[in-house]
């Protein structure tokens, strides 16, 4: 296939790279000048869209991504497929959307799961929004960039999915940090927490697969200085699209509004570019 990428950053230069060597020719374009090897330049993001059967963005917001499709829709080719992987809010998604179909395009919204390690080894979840049609195109390029690919729905169905992921995801890692700093101030040994807790029905990915703290379970971000892995500011980011999301469906969201507000906290206080698992050492340091 002729692909065009727009958004060659952490994310975006390992999964165009990818479709390089599975064959596909991508064609990039990135405003901070990305080169990836194997990826043709475009001198624009229109022009990485042009005459392209497919076309991928993996960008930093909403606000971007519409801006960028204000740009490509028009340079589209009615009938191609355009992906979009970034992870954003709701609305955007569906604005893409709604963009692209009166183009005669067929459209997608993909947000991954799995991080730079994922997108490195093709080994991404991608949470898919959209018709049929245009799922059916986009999924040999989820498998080649992934491992796992959910139709999820129509439009926007696929960051829908996600930030219900991921408000989960940040709810149970505090709740499993909160485990270990009361068991720290019991006298229970972390690792007793450990093998109890992830083989009873306290057992969860925070905990079993991902655990907040140093030398216990499988490695994790915790055995190594808490670098990322995911990072915090990216939770906040997600868990603030969750909220978002929440509020204009009114949807009653109690934890996810509490995970939002402490993950807040924590990257203003020097969380930011640590991981989000992190959040242990803050709540450790908290009074009650
Ligand atoms: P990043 O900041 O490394 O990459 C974004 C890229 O987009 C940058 O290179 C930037 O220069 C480029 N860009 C910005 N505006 C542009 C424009 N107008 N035209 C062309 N390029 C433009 O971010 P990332 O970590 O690669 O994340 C990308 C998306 O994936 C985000 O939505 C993020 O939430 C999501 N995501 C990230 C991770 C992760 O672990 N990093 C995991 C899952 C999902």
């Amino acid at each position: 296939m002729n692909i065009g990428f727009i958004g060659l950053g952490k994310m975006g230069a390992p999964m165009a790279s990818n479709l390089v060597k599975a064959g596909h020719s991508v064609t990039g374009f990135d405003v901070a000048g990305v080169k990836v090897d194997g990826v043709a330049d475009a001198s624009s993001a229109a022009d990485a869209a042009r005459g392209k059967d497919v076309v991928i963005t993996m960008l930093p917001n909403g606000d971007i991504l519409r801006s960028v499709y204000a740009e490509i829709v028009p340079a589209g080719t009615a009938g191609s497929c355009f992906i979009d992987c970034s992870t954003v809010d709701v609305d955007s998604a569906r604005a893409a959307h709604e963009m692209a179909s009166k183009a005669d395009l067929l459209s997608v919204d993909a947000p991954v799961s799995g991080g730079v390690g994922g997108a490195t080894a093709g080994t991404l979840t991608f949470m898919a929004g959209g018709s049929e049609a245009a799922f059916a195109i986009a999924e040999p390029l989820f498998s080649i960039m992934g491992q796992k690919a959910v139709h999820c729905g129509p439009a926007g169905s696929g960051q829908a999915a996600k930030i219900c992921n991921n408000m989960i995801l940040g709810i149970s890692m505090i709740g499993v940090c909160e485990a270990f700093v009361l068991a720290d101030k019991l006298g229970l040994s972390r690792q007793s927490v450990f093998d109890v807790v992830s083989t009873s029905s306290g057992s969860c990915w925070s905990m079993n697969t991902y655990c907040p703290v140093p030398g216990i379970g499988p490695q994790s971000p915790a055995d190594n200085a808490y670098k990322p892995g995911f990072a915090a500011e990216l939770m906040l980011k997600d868990l603030g699209l969750a909220q978002d999301a929440a509020e204009s469906v009114g949807a009653p969201t109690p934890m996810g509004a509490k995970a939002h507000a402490l993950y807040r906290a924590f990257v203003d206080q020097g969380g930011k570019g640590r991981d989000f698992s992190a959040m242990i050492e803050k709540l450790a340091n908290d009074p009650r």
